[in-house]
């Protein structure tokens, strides 16, 4: 049977809440909670904004002109967050040994790849993040969307379903040290009623290796998975990265249709037994 989504839901999958209890068990990252105004407002505004050579900021949008047709129209804006809010970001990059990856509340801007000289989120300047951050639709959706589709469980939810956001709610910029992640060894962990239920690779490729290697895995992703009791809910979704012998904590996702349920189909996923002894694990097949 489907889990509802509530806002609590979502909110308890914020990188801020997870992060607060599971710091030691995750990548080194900092938060910066509210995000700070400037930047907000730059990523609110419509089009996307590059310094050129002579230090003045241009809009690139693509306009409809009074005929209805579409034409590129490239001038100045006068709008780019403000010089302490780039030096912050520029300092915590440097604390960060250089390169960090950017994200939001939930989402990372692994869809804007094609913005980035090194075609990664590997970032290492403050200009870097705020034009990958603007360049994407999966952060334009933590901007906007986050709450849409959330069912109210009680009364004090239904208190929030006719705000955009709940009251107790902002947006967030985390910023997290960017390190080399060999993407065979990144899984999608389901949890329900607390229990492992399957795993299954993030990577969409065959790796020949992985069937062997899973052995070795399987026990480090358990011993990760135990170590998230304390999250709120009893149903998640977490992501890992294994690297030596650890399994590292990537992010917590909400169990439900809205999370990409990657080798599973929600409905398979609905109808396991929360009480199963070993969890289901799924490889993309030769
Ligand atoms: P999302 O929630 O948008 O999927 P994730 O935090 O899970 O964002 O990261 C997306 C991808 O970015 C991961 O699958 C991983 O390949 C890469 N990634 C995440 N964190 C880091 C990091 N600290 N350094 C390098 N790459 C990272």
């Amino acid at each position: 049977m489907a889990t509802k989504v509530t806002k609590k839901h979502i909110l308890n999958c914020q990188f801020s809440n997870w992060y607060s209890l599971f710091r030691t068990l995750s990548p080194k990252a900092r938060v910066i909670k509210p995000i700070p105004a400037s930047i907000l407002r730059y990523l609110n505004e419509d089009g996307i904004y590059i310094k050129d050579v002579s230090n003045t900021i241009e809009d690139l949008t693509d306009e409809e002109d009074g005929n209805g047709e579409e034409q590129e129209d490239i001038h100045v804006s006068s709008y780019y967050p403000d010089k302490p809010t780039i030096q912050l970001i520029d300092r915590i990059i440097s604390e960060l040994d250089g390169a960090v990856v950017p994200k939001l509340n939930w989402s990372s801007p692994k869809d804007a790849l094609w913005m980035m000289p090194t075609g990664t989120m590997k970032c290492t300047s403050a200009e870097d993040v705020l034009l990958l951050l603007k360049s994407s639709d999966f952060i334009a959706h933590d901007l906007d969307y986050a709450f849409d589709d959330c069912i109210e469980e009680d009364a004090q939810e239904a208190d929030l379903t006719n705000q955009k956001f709940p009251s107790e709610f902002s947006h967030e910029l985390i910023l997290k040290e960017w390190f080399p992640i060999h993407s065979s060894t990144e899984f999608r962990c389901f949890i329900k009623g607390k229990n492992l239920v399957a795993i299954c690779q993030r990577d969409d490729n065959y790796y020949d290796f992985l069937e062997d290697d899973m052995k070795e895995f399987l026990p480090l992703l358990q011993d990760l998975a135990s170590k998230l009791s304390e999250f709120p809910d009893p149903n998640f979704v977490f992501d890992a990265y294994v690297q030596k012998n650890r399994a590292w904590l990537i992010d917590i996702n909400p169990f439900c249709a809205r999370t990409d349920g990657l080798l599973f189909a929600w409905t398979e996923l609905y109808a396991m037994d929360s009480e199963a002894e070993g969890p289901e694990i799924r490889l993309i097949p030769k």
